[in-house]
């Protein structure tokens, strides 16, 4: 499954660290792109940085209007939007491992109702309100069945080797 993310929705104090972490959810998680509007060219740099020392081809694009994204790959992928008040994702997850290609929207505080709309899937992960990187790092995984985990990032500086006891990195 190729899977793309696309984070939207308007803050009132822009938050850098968590639309990092939801970069980063998407790149360990096996995604291959984030598309985000929230312009800072610091986070783009982490993420390239990461990539550096960590490998694989984790793609960020900066976006100015995320329906054109949205409308962009309406033909070609399935378009999952995660909120609290969407089908529970134990309902909805066996179809949505049958699709090839995905993207998932994530919203920061405010999500307009096109969205919704938009979507083939509005799913929650529980119908409390949470986070959007707990949200997506859970989707990520119940979708790809823990396979994520076994991929390998290609050209990395750096390779860690699972150990019982202490860091084992070459
Ligand atoms: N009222 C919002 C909603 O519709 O989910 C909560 C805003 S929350 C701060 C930011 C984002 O986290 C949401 O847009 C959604 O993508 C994700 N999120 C939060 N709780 C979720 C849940 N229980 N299920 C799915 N996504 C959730």
């Amino acid at each position: 499954m190729n899977i793309e993310i696309l984070r939207i929705g308007q803050r009132v104090l822009r938050d850098d660290r968590v639309t990092t972490h939801v970069a980063l959810v998407a790149r360990a998680f096996g995604a291959s792109k984030i598309y985000m509007n929230e312009i800072n060219p610091d986070i783009r740099d982490t993420i390239n940085q990461i990539n550096t020392t960590w490998g694989g081809k984790f793609e960020i694009e900066f976006i100015t209007d995320w329906k054109n994204v949205i409308n962009s790959k309406k033909n070609t992928s399935k378009i999952i939007h995660l909120t609290m008040y969407g089908e529970n994702i134990n309902e909805i997850q066996n179809d949505i491992q049958k699709e090839k290609e995905v993207l998932i929207v994530v919203g920061a505080e405010k999500v307009p109702r096109d969205a919704y709309d938009k979507a083939d899937y509005n799913v929650s992960i529980g119908n409390q309100p949470h986070s959007e990187i707990s949200a997506l790092a859970i989707l990520l995984d119940r979708i790809q069945n823990g396979v994520q985990f076994e991929k390998k990032f290609e050209n990395s500086k750096r390779v860690i080797i699972p150990s019982k006891n202490g860091k084992n990195v070459i």
